[in-house]
């Protein structure tokens, strides 16, 4: 069936009426040909009794009187009848008074039935007898043999007239063909022609022209419909696809000005990190090299003072005194400025240090002031950090230093502590003291940045801000916890690895 399949439209249309007509024929040829064939001995009989019966009442008088020329005169008139093969008229004692024969046909008798009455039928021929009578008085009887020629001619005209109509059905049926083609495959062609030029040429506002309200209108309504709602999304894509264009070009811009920012922040940041170097640097000879003129002016004052105080007044001493204050704050200043622009330009290589060992030596240099005050420092267990052990002692004089001289009438107690946190050590330095107030929490850690006066607690505010720098070149960070009058506790990471577990 597959190349039915493949054919057009037009000749599937033309094959199908050809083959339901010709189909239609014959089985009504074959019909009318069996039903020919059955009825045909039958009604042929009934034509010979009546034909039997004409003859025999001619033939009743020849019998009477035992004229078998007459007889066989009557018979020879059944010449006019080419299907009868003969005929016999038979006397009452059933003996033959005359036959006929049609010319050419062997000579044979008809045994007549008793009582001349009955009918014979053979594959080739078909027999039949009847009495004849007079009056109410049976004289004799006669019989006719009938063939099927007839039949035969009759079915031959059959088969060339139906043999005219199948041809006339043909062509008949190539006309409707045609006409379904006109209205089936036409439409369809149509359709598959607008369709293709669609996809091609892609404009969807084309629409294919409905002729008819069967199933091919139908088609065409959803073609077209289909086509309505292509073109929609078609035109909703192109609209999409020209936000979305503008949207990729807006954001190359912002991407390009990102850039350009980045690249002016890169350049900055370098800037900024050169001047930050240079500054310490500066910061760093600035101090160093101030401190010898400085040691002078205080070395010299005081020699000033010591050599002339017998000549000198009381105003003049106590200036002096003050110069010898203001020169030895200047010196501390410097001092910690000095260690400060130590801390990013002067810093160590990191090596594994045991914490324990850092804050036991702190405490040991921060003995006189710890003995002076009272205070207590305890500490857990602290770990083995990668670090620059002088900064990281350094970090915990200062903090260790703060909770001495932050403290209130009662005696300091400073407690040290570290856990693992993630990534980290978090240690903790917490004390008794006076405490912050938590808004200054942050500003604390600012260079030159005091919440107290000289004369309450003396300072540079320069400690915490060092504590910060030391954290951060660690990797930490580091805040205060406190409240004020409750103690103040100071938290700062340092970030660890498996190798230096410790405790
Ligand atoms: P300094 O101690 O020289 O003033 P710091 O940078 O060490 O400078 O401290 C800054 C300020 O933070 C101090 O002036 C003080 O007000 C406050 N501070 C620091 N440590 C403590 C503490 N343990 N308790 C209370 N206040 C503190």
């Amino acid at each position: 069936m597959h190349w039915f399949k493949d054919i057009s439209i037009k000749r599937k249309l033309t094959g199908i009426v050809i083959v339901t007509s010709t189909a239609a024929l014959l089985l009504a040829g074959a019909a009318s040909f069996i039903y020919e064939r059955l009825t045909f001995p039958k009604n042929l009989s009934h034509d010979l009794a009546s034909l039997a019966g004409v003859v025999g009442s001619n033939s009743a008088a020849a019998i009477i009187f035992n004229d078998d020329k007459t007889a066989a005169e009557t018979l020879s008139a059944l010449q006019a009848m080419p299907n009868i093969v003969m005929a016999q008229v038979y006397r009452k004692d059933s003996t033959v008074l005359a036959s006929y024969l049609r010319r050419g046909e062997p000579l044979t008798t008809l045994e007549a039935p008793k009582g001349f009455s009955g009918e014979n039928f053979t594959p080739s021929y078909v027999e039949v007898f009847r009495p004849i009578s007079v009056g109410a008085e049976k004289v004799g009887g006669i019989g006719l043999r009938s063939d099927l020629r007839a039949r035969e001619e009759r079915l031959w005209a059959y088969g060339q007239a139906g043999l005219v109509v199948l041809c006339l059905c043909l062509l008949f049926a190539l006309g409707v063909a045609g006409v379904l083609q006109r209205v089936v495959s036409l439409p369809i062609l149509n359709l598959a022609r607008i369709a293709r030029g669609i996809s091609e040429e892609h404009d969807y506002s084309k629409r294919a022209v409905k002729d008819t309200r069967d199933e091919i209108g139908s088609l065409v309504d959803s073609f077209n419909n289909m086509l309505t709602q292509i073109e929609a999304r078609d035109s909703a894509l192109i609209h999409a696809q020209g936000e979305l264009e503008q949207r990729v070009r807006d954001l190359q811009t912002e991407v390009d000005e990102r850039q350009r920012a980045e690249k002016g922040l890169a350049v900055k940041t370098a800037e900024l990190q050169r001047s930050n170097a240079e500054l310490e640097q500066f910061a760093y000879v600035a101090s160093h090299d101030l401190q010898e003129p400085l040691r002078m002016i205080t070395g010299y004052t005081q020699l000033l003072a010591k050599r002339y105080h017998d000549k000198l007044d009381e105003t003049a001493a106590e200036f002096i005194g003050y110069a010898v204050d203001g020169a030895k704050r200047m010196q501390g200043l410097i001092n910690d400025l000095l260690t400060y622009s130590r801390v990013g330009t002067r810093g160590k290589p990191f090596a594994w240090a045991q914490c324990d060992k850092i804050l036991g030596d702190t405490i040991v240099s921060l003995r006189v002031a710890i003995e002076e005050s009272g205070a207590t420092v305890t500490h857990d267990a602290l770990p083995t950090v990668l670090c620059d052990e002088g900064q990281l002692g350094q970090l915990f004089q200062n903090l260790l230093g703060n909770g001495i001289k932050y403290r209130d009438s009662t005696a300091p107690r400073i407690y040290v502590s570290c856990r693992r946190e993630g990534p980290n050590w978090l240690f903790s330095v917490k004390d008794n003291g006076i405490g912050v107030d938590p808004r200054y929490a942050e500003r604390i850690f600012v260079i030159f940045q005091r919440l107290h006066t000289r004369d309450q607690y003396p300072g540079t505010g320069i400690g915490l801000a060092v504590c910060k720098k030391i954290v951060e070149r660690h990797g930490g960070k580091i805040w205060l916890e406190s409240q004020l009058g409750q103690g103040a506790t100071f938290y700062f990471t340092i970030p660890a690895s498996q190798n230096a577990e410790g405790g």
